[in-house]
């Protein structure tokens, strides 16, 4: 609901309880001051009867005597006079002044409820001397006025007590019965009794009238009254609240739109109105300042993007580049890699079975022999490296693949013995096998482990002087059920700091132009890719000129138990 219609509610609300209740106090207050000016208009009636009964009275001996002091009733004593007097004052009105009394001497006297009322009250206690209502004439208890036009109208009733004083004895005292002056027995009063009732009717039409004429004057100005303050306020609120509100609305409306140019004009505004406009505006400044500087921010940003975007596109194009040259490089390395192991694995094993041949049948010519066997080595060596060579090749090309079987170490000791043997015999390097009755079956790449040892065992034997010893062995280690597969020698060792880096590719501890052993510094890598792919570890243990120990750990993950029947 909005504030104008809530203030036009509240302040119709507030004029409607307003007007009623002034009309209700209104009406009270009227008929208060009616009633107080009736009161005081019957009593200056009745006081005027009074007055006129009293000056009656006290005129009776002057009246009825002559200036010779002889008795002469005149027939004018205080009754008549006192009635006729009523009747003269109620003659240009249209009210009705009457003596009246429970047992009148003229039946037209009769008192009618109200009069009763007052006369029972005013015998009943000694200190009411006065009575009077507003009645309905028609409601039995009203007296018709002779000149009241309506039988239903409302009347003011006033009656007042008479006293009986000395004077009135003379007609109305003892003895009872005995005929007074006037021709009426006497009715034996006593002085300070009441001896009847003035009353006073005065019917209130023309009084109503005019209170309901003062009621609707005295309305209608409170009503012009609070209409025009009322507008006065819901002219003042309009000005200097509604106003400014909705400007404030339509300025927060701009605002929320984003036009941050906004600034409102506190002139001729209450100060809370004020204020509020200046918090705004304050408002406004501190947030087209933050959105100034976000907008700077967001250009910046952008153009860092914009560079970021342009660097990655160039690396986009340079790793295209990169990746056809690489393509190029590959392709060229898949034709070299196929052509050496056409070119030249095939004649090296050829050449090797020949010396292999040319050796059974050289007889015991010592230096033909040395010839061949020098021929065999170095074509084994070079078979050697060129498989490791290619088997790196493969590996990188991702065609790494492992090929889990259920593998007999003894078989594959045996294996590489038989292709070690030889170059041992050669180097006249002790060759042995070791193989530890307990060593269980172990699930590996048959063709892997095979390399693994032929590698170790190739390399024990090149680093070992004449007149040493290569083990291979085999065992199982009880506290881990682990099994290792170990090449031992006592060749020159490796010097601890080079004991970690032999397994890196190319790398060599004698790589000089000089040096005496041969090799491509691929084998250990080789053995430990190998090693790795099936969930072996390979590590050395050398002490230089003393030996080294390559062991290659299977897990007893990789065991495989068969029962006793298997
Ligand atoms: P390479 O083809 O040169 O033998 P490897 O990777 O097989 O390459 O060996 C790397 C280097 O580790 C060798 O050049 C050698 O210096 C050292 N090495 C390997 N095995 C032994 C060993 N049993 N005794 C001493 N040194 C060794």
């Amino acid at each position: 609901m909005s504030l104008r219609a809530i203030s036009v509610l509240v302040l119709t609300v507030v004029f409607v309880i307003a007007t009623a209740s002034f009309t209700l106090f209104d009406i009270h207050i009227q008929t208060k001051n009616m009633e107080d000016s009736l009161v005081e208009e019957a009593r200056t009636f009745a006081r005027e009867m009074d007055a006129v009964w009293q000056f009656m009275d006290n005129s009776q001996y002057t009246i009825n005597n002559t200036t010779s002091g002889v008795y002469e009733f005149k027939g004018l004593h205080c009754a008549i006079v006192g009635k006729s007097v009523g009747a003269i004052f109620s003659a240009g009105n249209n009210y009705l002044i009457r003596y009246t009394n429970f047992s009148p001497r003229r039946a037209q006297d009769k008192p009618d409820a109200f009069e009763a009322e007052a006369l029972t009250l005013f015998n009943e206690a000694d200190d009411v001397r006065e009575y009077y209502r507003i009645v309905e004439s028609d409601a039995g208890v009203g007296l018709r006025a002779e000149t009241s036009a309506d039988d239903g109208a409302t009347q003011f009733r006033y009656a007042r007590a008479l006293q009986v004083t000395e004077s009135c004895l003379e007609c109305h005292g003892g003895p009872v019965g005995e005929i007074d002056v006037t021709g009426f027995p006497k009715e034996g009063w006593t002085t300070g009794s009441v001896g009847g009732a003035i009353s006073v009717v005065i019917p209130l039409e023309q009084q109503q009238q005019a209170l309901r004429d003062n009621v609707i004057r005295d309305v209608a100005f409170f009503l012009l009254l609070a209409t025009f303050i009322g507008v006065v306020v819901f002219a003042l609120m309009t000005v200097f609240v509604l106003r400014p509100l909705e400007a404030m609305k339509r300025a927060f409306g701009e605002v929320g739109e984003g036009r941050l140019r906004q600034s409102m004009d506190d002139a001729g505004t209450a100060r809370e109105i004020s204020s509020l406009i200046d918090r705004f505006n304050t408002m406004a400044a501190e947030l087209r300042v933050t959105y100034e500087g976000l907008e700077d921010q967001v250009a910046e940003r952008t153009r860092d993007l914009r560079r970021a975007n342009e660097a990655l596109a160039a690396q986009r194009d340079s790793l295209e580049a990169l990746s056809e040259k690489l393509a190029k490089e590959s392709q060229v390395k898949s034709d070299l890699l196929s052509m050496v192991n056409h070119e030249l694995r095939t004649p090296l094993t050829s050449i090797i079975t020949l010396s292999q041949i040319a050796l059974e049948s050289s007889g015991g010519n010592t230096e033909e022999r040395g010839s061949w066997e020098e021929v065999r080595k170095s074509s084994s060596v070079l078979l050697g490296m060129i498989n490791n060579m290619l088997d790196i090749a493969r590996s990188d090309a991702g065609g790494m693949a492992v090929n889990i079987e259920l593998m007999d170490l003894g078989d594959i000791v045996a294996s590489a013995q038989g292709t070690i043997g030889p170059l041992a015999v050669g180097a006249r390097v002790g060759l042995k096998t070791a193989v530890a009755p307990d060593v269980p079956l172990v699930n590996g790449d048959y063709e892997k482990m095979l390399r693994i040892l032929e590698n170790l065992g190739t390399n024990a034997v090149k680093f070992t002087p004449a007149g040493g010893t290569v083990t291979i062995a085999a065992l199982r280690e009880a506290s881990t059920g682990d099994v290792l597969v170990q090449v031992l020698d006592t060749g020159i060792g490796i010097a601890p700091e080079n004991q970690e880096r032999i397994f890196e590719r190319f790398f060599q501890v004698d790589s000089s132009a000089t040096r005496i052993y041969s090799g491509s510094g691929l084998g250990l890598a080789l053995v430990r890719e190998y090693a790795v792919a099936q969930g072996y570890a390979v590590t050395v243990e050398s002490v230089p000129g003393e030996g080294s120990t390559f062991t290659v750990r299977i897990p007893a993950t990789a065991v495989v138990e068969l029962s006793e029947d298997e």
